[in-house]
């Protein structure tokens, strides 16, 4: 019987052994590095599903003499985990701070797989608020789009560093530079720029190929084209689309999508237009270039609508 007992005791803690290495051994996400020291992910472009499992934004990291910042940490703690498996592919230099670019769950649903002592999470000054607000919001919508699994283990993690202006983080001979930027993409958009080699991660203030997201501000968003531009940065990691582009020409395609919605919402309003003619006309001559255009085009219109009425 004992010796039953002790059979059971470890079939059942080989299980246990089984699960826990099966869960550190997360294949490592699929990596380029874009410049040196400096590596990213490139996201699909297509819509958060239980298939994808939210792996849908580009997401990266920097590694400095002595230390490694993240650069959004994906839609999931599955693709966090797989995140960190491929840093520590790379580098065994420590993690010391994870950036989240804005609230949006694709781009920091994966923070749980970074939280431990030693890293500090970073983020715009708006950030903690939005997250506040937002947040158990986004773990039950998401909930049905990601599936019980995924959503289970996802946490809500808001940054104990904040950034108003700018801040630089030294990672030992490496400088980045932290700038949070007023209501555009979100109310709470930060970019980060690695001086060494002159690499930008954009976050969702550049778009390319996947339509843009407005859950800001539409005039906020296409005013700060001029001074996003204005960045000393020679290539970009958007926050959706083709991992680098050059630098500030990646903004064009976006600039002028923004200025054609604007434009058409003025022109509707003027003309006495409903908002459910706003939803559908609105930019539709931007349609052919983009993806996920119908996806968010309406939602983009709408949100224009109410803010360029009262203009
Ligand atoms: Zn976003």
């Amino acid at each position: 019987m004992n010796r039953l007992v002790y059979l059971v005791h470890a079939v059942l803690l080989a299980a246990f052994a089984f699960a826990a290495s099966a869960k550190e051994a997360e294949p490592r996400l699929l990596l380029k590095e874009i410049a040196p020291g400096v590596f990213a992910h490139e996201g699909l472009i297509e819509l958060t599903t239980q298939a994808n499992e939210g792996a849908i934004a580009n997401i990266g990291f920097i590694v400095g003499d002595d230390a490694v910042a993240v650069i959004d940490t994906g839609g999931s703690v599955r693709e966090g985990r797989r995140l960190a498996a491929a840093i520590a592919g790379v580098t065994n230099k420590p993690i010391r701070y994870v950036v989240n670019t804005h609230v949006h769950p694709d781009h920091l649903f994966g923070n749980a797989a970074f939280d431990s002592p030693g890293v500090t999470f970073v983020g715009h000054a708006n950030l903690p608020r939005a997250l506040a607000a937002r947040g158990a919001f986004y773990l039950s919508s998401f909930r049905r789009l990601l599936g019980e699994e995924l959503i289970d283990e996802v946490r809500i993690i808001p940054p104990t560093l904040t950034v108003d202006d700018e801040t630089v983080l030294d990672l030992g001979n490496r400088e980045l530079v932290l700038k949070a930027w007023p209501p555009a993409h979100t109310d709470c958009d930060l970019t980060v720029l690695d001086k060494k080699t002159g690499t930008l991660f954009s976050g969702d203030l550049v778009f390319m190929r996947h339509v843009p997201i407005v859950d800001g501000s539409v005039l906020g968003f296409l005013r700060l084209a001029d001074a996003l531009a204005a960045i000393p940065a020679k290539h970009v990691v958007p926050g959706h689309g083709p991992l680098v582009a050059n630098w500030p020409q990646a903004l064009e395609a976006e600039r002028t999508y923004l200025s054609h919605l604007v434009k058409d919402l003025r022109g509707m309003i003027k003309a006495g237009e409903g908002l459910g003619t706003a939803a559908q006309k609105a930019g539709q001559s931007e349609r052919a270039k983009w993806q996920l255009f119908d996806d968010y085009n309406p939602r983009n219109a709408t949100a224009g609508f109410a803010e360029l009425e009262w203009e």
